[in-house]
């Protein structure tokens, strides 16, 4: 039987088993993969010690660390459900395995919210992306619409008008929701058109993309934009519904923690942006990761 599991593969998790291996704790880590949101970010400008970096390049060095430590891992492993056997002893299972231990760190991200129109699941994949890092040069000279107007759909922006001749931001509300710092940013790249107040209703194409109809909000006749990509940049949903009946959520299916990473099941702990903390950033994320294990070692020390 296990100390601890960790389930995930993103910062959080990584940095948590970093501190359980060195805490000397029997653990073992399940992942579906290292690809976390983190991999999709094209330059992290805002981690301590990397002047900048990609997401990916970031993430590799944080899985080397992890390995030189004592855990065993599990990777191409997907967490399916979370059982209890009995007071002391919980039951991980996956799409491959079953294993116990006696306590766990969910450490599961978040995934792209979808649109829920007409087209969206049929072009997956043959125009319809949610990652410019991984799909932004197959646009290349290519006109490109870029749903949800925060943070990730000005990033998303920036990263496409490398390639793109041109790209649309569309923004249900009347303002964009982002950084001003990244506002400012866009408005100095002219291919980067800006449209407020719209309500996007079909993704179109034949084989591929090829438009985008939407409708202005105040009055709106349909109209179309020639198009052959569409990112979509409108939130995540946390990944967490095979803890769901073990834990407690938030409305938005956040798993609710205390300040020492505890959710409602005392054997159960959260970390990074699985979890209800306010703000999801790689840098948080990982302390969040540091401290859940920490807190377990408390935990399991004490029983
Ligand atoms: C496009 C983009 C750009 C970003 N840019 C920045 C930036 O510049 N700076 C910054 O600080 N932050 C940035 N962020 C936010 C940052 O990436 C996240 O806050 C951070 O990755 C959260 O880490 P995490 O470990 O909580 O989750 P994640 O990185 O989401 O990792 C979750 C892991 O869990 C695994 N997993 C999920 N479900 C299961 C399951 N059932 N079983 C097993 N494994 C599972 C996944 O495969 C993944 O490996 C960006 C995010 C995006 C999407």
């Amino acid at each position: 039987m296990y100390d601890l599991i960790i389930i995930g593969g993103g910062p959080a998790a990584v940095s948590a088993g970093i501190y359980a291996a060195r805490k000397k704790l029997k653990v073992l880590l399940i992942t579906k993969d290292w690809a976390g949101q983190m991999s999709k970010a094209a330059l992290i400008e805002n981690y301590p010690g990397i002047k900048e970096m990609s997401g990916f390049d970031l993430m590799n060095k944080f899985v080397e660390d992890l390995k030189k430590n004592e855990l065993e891992i599990k990777q191409e492993e997907a967490v399916k459900e979370v059982k209890e056997i009995s007071k002391s002893e919980l039951e991980v299972i996956t799409d491959k395995g079953s294993y116990q231990t006696k306590s766990i760190i969910v450490a599961t991200g978040r995934r792209p919210k979808k649109l829920g129109i007409k087209g969206e699941d049929k072009f997956i994949g043959k125009g319809v992306s949610v990652c410019a890092t991984c799909d932004g040069p197959l646009f290349r000279d290519k006109q490109v619409a870029i749903i949800g107007g925060g943070n990730a759909g000005l990033t998303t922006a920036l990263e496409l008008a490398e390639y793109a001749s041109k790209v649309y931001i569309l923004e249900y509300m009347s303002e964009l929701k982002a950084d001003g710092f990244l506002q400012e940013k866009i408005k100095q790249v002219s291919k980067i058109k800006i449209m407020t107040n719209v309500k996007t209703l079909e993704i179109k194409g034949e084989h591929f993309v090829t438009g985008l109809v939407y409708q202005y909000r105040n009055p709106g006749n349909n109209k179309e934009l020639v198009i052959q990509g569409v990112f979509l940049a409108t939130g995540s949903l946390a990944n967490s519904s095979f803890v769901k009946n073990m834990v407690e959520l938030n409305k938005g299916e956040e798993i609710k923690i205390d300040s020492k990473n505890k959710t409602s099941d005392q054997r159960i702990f959260a970390a990074g942006d699985v979890s209800n903390i306010s703000h999801k950033q790689i840098i948080i994320a990982a302390g969040e990761g540091a401290k859940a294990a920490l807190n377990v070692y408390d935990y399991l020390k004490n029983l």
